[in-house]
Parts: C-alpha cells; sequence; structure tokens
C-alpha cells in the first residue's frame, strides 16, 4: 500500500522569507514543461530549496524541487522527472486535452510569484492534526478539544504539508513509478505521498474554485518514487 514520507514534517507559511529560497508560484524555470505536442505548459505551484532539511524529500541533480500541475489539462494526473534546476522530463500525461477556462474561467498560465518558508510540525501537532482526521471521518467533531481547534486556526489549516500523515478523500492514490524504467513502474504500491496542496494555498490565489469559502473540496497530491525520484501529482476531492 502506498504511504506517506515521514523522515521530515513541515508546512508553508505563505509571505514569510526564511532562511532557504523556497517560493509559491512565479514563471517556471524548467524546459520541458510542455507535453509534447501540446503548447500549454504545466503550472508550477511550488519550488522548494532541498538545502533546507525540512524538505523531506531529494532529487538527484537538483538543489530545487518543483511542484508541478496540469489544471489545464482536465485536471488529469502527470508524471515527470526533475533532471536538473532548468530541466525536467514528463513522464505521463493521463490526457492531453486542454479544457478551455479550466478549473475556472480566466485560469491564469502562471500563479503570483509568492516567498513561502517552512515551519516544523511537532510530535504534537502532528498527533493533533491525524486526530482531528479521525474525529471528522466519524463525525466526532466534540471531542476535538478548544486547544486543538485553536491550533487549526491560528495555523490556518488546511495549509500545505510537506511530510507526514495527511488527508486523503479517496485513500492513498495507487499508482505506479510514472518513469517505465523504474521497477516499481510494475507497481502501484510503492509511490509516496509528500505533499497535499489544497484551493487555497496563499491568500486569494485560487487552484480549483475562486470561491473564497471553498478550503477543503479538492487536494493536489504529490508523491514520489523511493527509488528513482520520479514524481506523480494527482487531485482527490470530496
Ligand atoms: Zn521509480
Amino acid at each position: 500500500m502506498s504511504d506517506f514520507v515521514m523522515n521530515s514534517i513541515a508546512r508553508v507559511v505563505p509571505n514569510v522569507v526564511g532562511s532557504f529560497h523556497h517560493r509559491f508560484g512565479g514563471t517556471p524555470a524548467h524546459r520541458g514543461i510542455k507535453p509534447r505536442g501540446n503548447s500549454q505548459p504545466l503550472h508550477l505551484l511550488y519550488t522548494f530549496d532541498t538545502r533546507d532539511p525540512l524538505v523531506p524529500v531529494r532529487v538527484r541533480g537538483a538543489r530545487y524541487l518543483p511542484l508541478y500541475y496540469c489544471f489545464s489539462y482536465n485536471a488529469g494526473a502527470v508524471g515527470y522527472r526533475v533532471v536538473s534546476d532548468e530541466e525536467i522530463t514528463i513522464l505521463y500525461m493521463e490526457t492531453k486535452h486542454v479544457e478551455p477556462d479550466f478549473p475556472y474561467e480566466n485560469y491564469p498560465n502562471e500563479f503570483p510569484k509568492t516567498p513561502v518558508s517552512l515551519t516544523p510540525i511537532s510530535y504534537d501537532e502532528h498527533k493533533t492534526l491525524v486526530y482531528y482526521l479521525t474525529c471528522e471521518d466519524y463525525n466526532l467533531h466534540k471531542y476535538f478539544s478548544k486547544e486543538d481547534r485553536a491550533f487549526l486556526k491560528q495555523t490556518g489549516y488546511p495549509f500545505t504539508q510537506l511530510g507526514g500523515i495527511q488527508r486523503m478523500w479517496q485513500d492513498t492514490p495507487e499508482a505506479p513509478c510514472p518513469n517505465k524504467q523504474c521497477e516499481y513502474h510494475k507497481h502501484n504500491c510503492f509511490m509516496q505521498v509528500f505533499a497535499v496542496v489544497w484551493n487555497q494555498p496563499v491568500p486569494k490565489v485560487y487552484l480549483w474554485d475562486d470561491d473564497p469559502k471553498s478550503r477543503w473540496e479538492i487536494q493536489t497530491i504529490f508523491q514520489i518514487c523511493p527509488l528513482c525520484n520520479s514524481i506523480y501529482a494527482c487531485n482527490r476531492c470530496t
């Protein structure tokens, strides 16, 4: 069964400049972001500086870990490999059909460049998050403490989380490694979730639905292959 990267657990804090060069949005720095035969590039969500020990995964040959997703391609799944800080290779597209005005009208070609930083999620905070998910799943909200509610409010949950146990609307996606040369291409149980991004990753920027109240409905999930570091991104909804 697919699982979660657990070696480092952190949340992304928007509009805070830290010691590392993390950012949301901006112009992509990589070649190879247009699927073959198409002119519409992938959308860049985050660029994480892997010199920060809070980034839970590394990619060989690159300092920066870019999170790309194929919103315009009918929100299918995409698989890619980070070749260097200047190039990615798209390994898989669920569909190459470009849906006009999707996910919503006048969808931006790129998201506004926004500095972000990472803050560790402590063992107790992680326990709070996991207990909250369980309470929600079983409709046991009343057992969730005031202190824990205050933590969610203060941190602006749902935030983008790197590493750790995460909410999965439809269980952990079971997908093979998108790299046909990889041993795990034949199996669909080894990809590990390392990031989940929600509708409003930074204030007033909407990925799926430009309604400010829409926070929870759709998640964008990023998984990595522990053997070859190829990335698989997809979405799931309630
Ligand atoms: Zn692989």
